[in-house]
């Protein structure tokens, strides 16, 4: 296993506040969050950033998505954003492929 946190997190190495798993996903709330709902949704496999998905990866991000909405149904939430910092320069400080799920407040555009 790479030396990640996500990974260690997927593993309950570290612990977090888990919101729900599957086989292929581990969904736990942002330790820093920037929403009064803040979500990290986390596949199992360790991709490091969007860029570096391929083709077999295809279903599971379709699902990831699918499982961004169900998380939101169940908070309640009726809008809500879903992020992915792909690089550094985009904010991405985690190097395991994850999506933001942000809500509960209303959200600017474009964010910054
Ligand atoms: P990124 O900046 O890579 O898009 O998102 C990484 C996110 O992980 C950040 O929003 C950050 O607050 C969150 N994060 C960093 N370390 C931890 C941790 O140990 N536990 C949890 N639950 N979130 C973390
Ligand atoms: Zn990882």
């Amino acid at each position: 296993m790479p030396d990640c946190l996500f990974c260690r997190i997927v593993a309950r190495e570290i612990p977090a506040q888990y919101v729900c798993e599957d086989e292929d996903f581990v969904a736990f709330r942002d330790i820093s969050p920037k929403a009064p709902t803040h979500v990290l949704i986390v596949p199992r496999k360790h991709i490091p950033k969007l860029s570096q998905a391929s083709e077999e990866d295809v279903t599971l991000l379709g699902r990831m998505q699918r499982l961004a909405a169900r998380i939101a149904a169940e908070a309640g939430l009726e809008s809500w954003r879903l992020v992915l910092n792909n690089g550094r320069g985009a904010g991405q400080s985690v190097f395991h492929l994850h999506y933001h799920l942000l809500g509960g407040r209303p959200l600017l555009w474009p964010p910054g």
